[in-house]
């Protein structure tokens, strides 16, 4: 392994505090519920791409790149860290967004613009093309981009959380007292390629858990598969002999309500509930909808007493504000 020795631009205040949740075990009645705070990563209001940022950037930095470009939804933690990180590193960075340019831009939106980042927006289905043209416009400008594929998530960017998983275990042998199961959102694979890939080589025993907040049913473990292969390119990447199988890939399905980004009771309350028992606040898309399966995974005895569950809090809240409406 590699690890020490692969480029790595420094962006994240680690390690991210790991925190009991007393009360809402308490009011829960149910297994012990500890929180891994990576909302608390810094970089222009913190969140998981920040662990995966640091190589992504200490490998573009490498390769003399001078313009970061990424893409994603209108409120995209990942392009708003995105931006901060190409500020940082005294980059330019050229966001590709879905939909159309809101007439007030608010949440992440607001903030990529305040971090200085350009944006293209477009239909969804024109991303592959306007990616392919701004590359070219660019290069013909005479810039050097560096292209970062959706959340981060390629073998280089889930570096990021095989170097969390470690950070990670090093809080739970100070702890003493084991974990049962472990639960996070999943979206675009890189965390919990990542997650999947760290457990095996700290030592983690206990379960893991992706909780799926934008696909309902397992079409024959495509995502699996995703998540795996992004978890051997990071293993090829670090210098790891170990292999990741879909099998291996535990993702939880059932909990995409509406669609994506779309806001309903199940978020609605979660946010509350963490809110006023804990003080911590959640986001509508991601930690919100996976927090909000996490308790009712609880309340149906899916997770019981004397089990220890600890929920990695991935970030997102800037996208709070974007949703004011829908969350009121
Ligand atoms: C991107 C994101 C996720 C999902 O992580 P992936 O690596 O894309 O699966 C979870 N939570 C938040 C807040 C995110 O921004």
């Amino acid at each position: 392994m590699r690890i020490e020795t692969l480029p790595r631009f420094s962006l994240a205040h680690l390690p991210t505090p790991l925190e009991e949740l007393p009360a809402l075990s308490r009011q829960l009645t149910g297994p012990e519920i500890l929180i891994k705070r990576d909302d608390q990563t810094g970089l222009a209001l913190g969140g998981n791409k920040t662990r995966k940022l640091e190589f992504l950037l200490g490998d573009a930095l490498q390769q003399g790149a001078d313009t970061l470009v990424t893409l994603g939804a209108a409120q995209s933690n990942h392009c708003r860290q995105t931006a901060a990180a190409a500020a940082k590193a005294g980059m330019r960075c050229e966001l590709i967004l879905n939909g159309k340019r809101p007439e007030i831009a608010n949440g992440n939106l607001l903030l990529n613009e305040i971090l200085g980042a350009e944006c293209h927006w477009i239909e969804r289905s024109q991303r592959a093309a306007k990616l392919s043209e701004l590359d070219s416009q660019l290069r013909a400008q005479g810039r050097k981009p560096y292209l970062i594929p959706v959340g981060g998530s390629n073998g280089v960017g889930a570096t990021g959380y095989v170097v969390a998983m470690q950070e990670l275990m090093v809080q739970l042998r100070a702890r003493q007292h084991p974990v049962d199961h472990l639960v996070f959102g999943t979206s675009s694979g890189g965390t919990q390629a990542g997650i999947v890939l760290g457990a095996r080589i700290a030592g983690y025993t206990g379960r893991l858990h992706g909780l799926s907040i934008d696909k309902n049913d397992p079409e024959h473990f495509a995502y699996e598969a995703e998540v795996a292969q992004i978890a051997n390119d990071c293993a090829t990447y670090i210098g790891s002999p170990l292999r990741v199988t879909p099998a291996e890939v535990s993702v939880i399905y059932g909990y995409k309500g509406e669609g994506y980004g779309v806001v309903g009771n199940l978020e609605r309350e979660a946010i509350r509930l963490l809110a006023r028992s804990e003080g911590i606040v959640l986001d509508p898309v991601y930690a919100g909808r996976a927090f909000g399966a996490l308790v009712d995974l609880i309340r149906k005895g899916v997770f019981i007493k004397g089990e220890t569950v600890l929920f990695w809090h991935t970030g997102g809240s800037p996208a709070l504000f974007a949703y004011a409406r829908e969350l009121a």
